[in-house]
């Protein structure tokens, strides 16, 4: 039996956790879970299966929950995600918080010796030098949840990580991948919230659109898999079905396909060595699908790309500044007090005022993320 602590299970990640833990109740159990505000949906989980604690963000509703549910642990706040992500029981924390937020329960989960599946790729981005030193220190797992890494992380089982040439990362593209630039002028929230392929978070979804979820991870794939940025290709492939390949020094090209189901990556990370069913998964047939198609992305369309390869090969604070910037731009715009085309303009505007720090710490990290996200408000008359 694994026991599990899922972070942000009231998400998009968190609620199809929670199906493949109910599809293997012989295998997986969550301990715990930790929820934002939506403390309706965490009473809906509460029925579904057995929770032992629970860690929400606000103290009264911490307090609700605990008056209704007295055998319940609850807790609350940073310092109850910190609680929950290190219990002694847990051997794996799922982490599907959205954003910075994620950052300090993973590393507190790594001291602790819990092995990570990571969906949080925010995490990775801005703080990728201090996670890979403590899951080499602490000897745990770092499994990725994100489709495109698990696709990587399968397809170099068994393979010599010398004799990787590149990686090559696909991208449906987004919301407006057929637009030029020009016609992304004026798009609406909602436009840009109808992903063609993927049902994600809000977050997620815009970062598909104006590309900045394919930039953040490439810093996330570098990172994890401990290559070069020139190791690294982006490919845009509309259907979504190779979830992204390896290309070895032989030329020989190994990837992952499947249907577009966030759940196997998922499952994957939870079984990792081993495979199980995925209930409910549909057989791939390609002869339904007929045709794939490839496009080599445009640097200057997707202008938030480049801007990512940048703030990577920098380094230092600046994908720190990078994410900080877009978390808060992402924000601004799904709150309809940007347009979409701001979003990289004011990345690109605290990228260029940001004085880089070469090895920053995680309190340095914390300071980099607020000036970016403060920096972006001021830049709009909103500070
Ligand atoms: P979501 O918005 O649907 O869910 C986010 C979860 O985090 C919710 O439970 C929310 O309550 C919680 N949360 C948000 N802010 C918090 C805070 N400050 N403190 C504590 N909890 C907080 O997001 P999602 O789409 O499930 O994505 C989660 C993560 O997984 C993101 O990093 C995203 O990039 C990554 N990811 C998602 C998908 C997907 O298919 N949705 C795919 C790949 C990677
Ligand atoms: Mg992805």
């Amino acid at each position: 039996m694994k026991n599990i602590t899922v972070l942000g299970v009231t998400g998009s990640i968190g609620m199809q956790t929670v199906d493949v833990v109910k599809n293997h109740l012989d295998k997986f159990k969550i301990v715990a879970m930790s929820a934002g505000y939506n403390i309706k949906q965490v009473e809906e989980i509460l029925e579904m299966i057995d929770v032992e604690y629970v860690c929400v963000v606000q103290k009264k509703d911490a307090q609700y929950l605990q008056e209704k549910y007295p055998d319940l642990k609850v807790t609350y706040g940073q310092e109850g995600l910190i609680k929950i992500a290190t219990l002694p029981q847990i051997d794996i924390v799922l982490n599907a918080i959205v954003g910075f937020a994620g950052l300090v329960p993973t590393i507190e989960a790594i001291k602790a010796k819990k092995d990570i599946a990571l969906a949080n790729k925010e995490t990775l981005v801005v703080a990728g030098h201090i996670i890979t030193k403590l899951v080499k220190e602490n000897n745990v797992r770092l499994l990725p949840v994100d489709s495109e890494h698990s696709a990587i992380f399968q397809s170099l089982n068994g393979e010599k990580h010398q004799q990787i040439k590149r990686i090559i990362l696909t991208a449906s593209g987004g919301s407006f991948r057929d637009k030029s630039r020009d016609e992304l002028i004026g798009v609406t929230v909602e436009e840009a919230l109808n992903h063609p392929n993927w049902s994600m978070g809000a977050k997620i979804t815009i970062d598909s659109a104006t590309l900045f979820n394919k930039g953040l991870e490439v810093i996330e794939a570098k990172w994890l898999f401990d290559v070069s940025y020139d190791q690294i290709d982006v490919l845009i492939h509309p259907e979504s079905i190779i979830h992204s390949m390896v290309e070895f020094v032989d030329t020989s090209v190994i990837g992952q396909l499947g249907n577009p189901d966030m759940r196997l990556p998922i499952q994957y990370a939870l079984t990792y060595p081993d495979r199980d069913v995925l209930v409910n998964g549909e057989s791939l047939d390609l002869a339904k699908i007929a045709s794939l198609t490839f496009k080599k992305p445009d640097l200057d369309r997707f202008k938030a790309l480049a801007l990512a390869y940048k703030a990577g090969r920098t380094g230092g604070s600046m994908p720190c500044v990078l994410n900080g910037a877009n978390e808060m731009a992402n924000e601004l715009f799904r709150n309809n007090k940007i347009e979409f085309l701001q979003i990289e303009e004011l990345v690109e505007k605290a990228l260029k005022a940001h004085q880089v720090i070469s090895d920053p710490t995680l309190e340095q990290l914390v300071e980099v993320d607020s000036w970016a996200r403060n920096f972006v408000l001021k830049e709009i008359g909103e500070d």
